[in-house]
């Protein structure tokens, strides 16, 4: 039988399958193949107990991707929630978020909740910073339901990493798009609450048999910045267009005379906002501070 991972907690993972969740021992794989299972994995099963649900994993299926941080495999993309306003989005950690994910080589989907509570000028600036930067941006509201069918439909058949700084609204809106999220987590984790040493990995909630969320905290931090200073700028993809005419190869944008990206900028083609969070995130690698 096929599976998907959607739990890995002290040596055991669970395996989401058309007939339900398998709690499985991956007893082989790491010995044979090397490798460890991640949550997100498709995995080969067999099926050791049909009424304990349980069974052994013999196989790991060929992985898409697999994502350091949050640890997890065949992420499709990533879902990162900010509210429009209270707090008023903090666009500095949003451009973090979106480099993180860029680095991983994963496409950002923007959702902005509490529209309930902004004007639409405000909506519409946030859009068009994002849309500039290659981003899909929704605005939403878990509290009037608004926007759901737009998130439903980006979700749909994927499997999504769903990221935000707490406060935003992110529990409310993964209750609202899965159904049973709590139960789903509370079933397994009184299975597993057998002491204490139980941490908790990567996790993802079936919306349905083919659609995954990620939802990590893992996630929420962005503390480790492993890049060179150099490679920052390949991670704002508004830059690409306009690169090519800097005067000096390999021009950081920054301080460089002749630089078609602050040529851009001035004409405001590129956000001021977004650069100025570059120029910082950019200074940052260069003392390699940590954020
Ligand atoms: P989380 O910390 O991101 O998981 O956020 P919660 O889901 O716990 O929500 C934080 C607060 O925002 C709660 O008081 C919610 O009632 C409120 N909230 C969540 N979504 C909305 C929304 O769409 N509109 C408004 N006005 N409030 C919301
Ligand atoms: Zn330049």
């Amino acid at each position: 039988m096929q599976g998907k991972i959607i739990r890995g907690i002290a040596g055991f993972y669970y395996v989401q399958t058309e007939s339900g969740v398998y709690e499985c021992r991956a007893k082989g794989i790491f010995r044979r193949d090397g490798i460890k299972p991640l949550v997100g994995d498709n995995v080969e099963l067999n099926v050791l107990d049909e009424t304990e649900h349980t069974g052994n994993i013999e196989k790991l299926l060929p992985r898409r991707n697999a994502l350091i941080r949050p640890a997890v495999a065949n992420i499709d993309q990533a879902l990162v929630i900010f509210a429009a306003a209270k707090p008023k989005p903090n666009l500095n950690l949003l451009d973090r978020f979106l480099v993180a994910m860029e680095k991983q080589s994963v496409k950002s989907v923007i959702c902005f909740n509490k529209q309930d509570i902004v004007e639409k000028e405000a909506c519409e600036r946030l859009r068009e910073i994002y849309e500039n930067c290659g981003c899909r941006v929704l605005f939403v509201s878990a509290l009037t339901q608004e926007g759901l069918s737009g998130v439903r439909a980006i979700l749909k058949g994927k499997t999504t990493a769903v990221a935000g700084p707490s406060g935003v609204g992110k529990s409310s809106l993964v209750n609202l798009l899965v159904p049973h999220a709590q139960m789903q987590t509370g079933a397994i984790s009184e299975k597993i609450d057998r002491g204490k040493h139980t941490t908790r990995h990567s996790e993802i909630l079936a919306v349905d048999n083919d659609t995954f969320l990620c939802d990590t905290p893992g996630f929420s931090s962005l503390s480790v910045w492993d890049m060179e200073k150099e490679e920052l700028k390949e991670y704002f993809p508004e830059f690409a267009p306009w690169q090519g005419d800097c005067r000096f190869l390999g021009c950081t944008h920054t301080h460089e005379p002749g630089c078609a990206v602050k040529a851009a900028l001035a004409e405001g083609k590129i956000s001021r906002q977004r650069y100025e969070n570059y120029l910082e995130m950019y200074d940052e690698l260069k003392n390699k501070r940590k954020y």
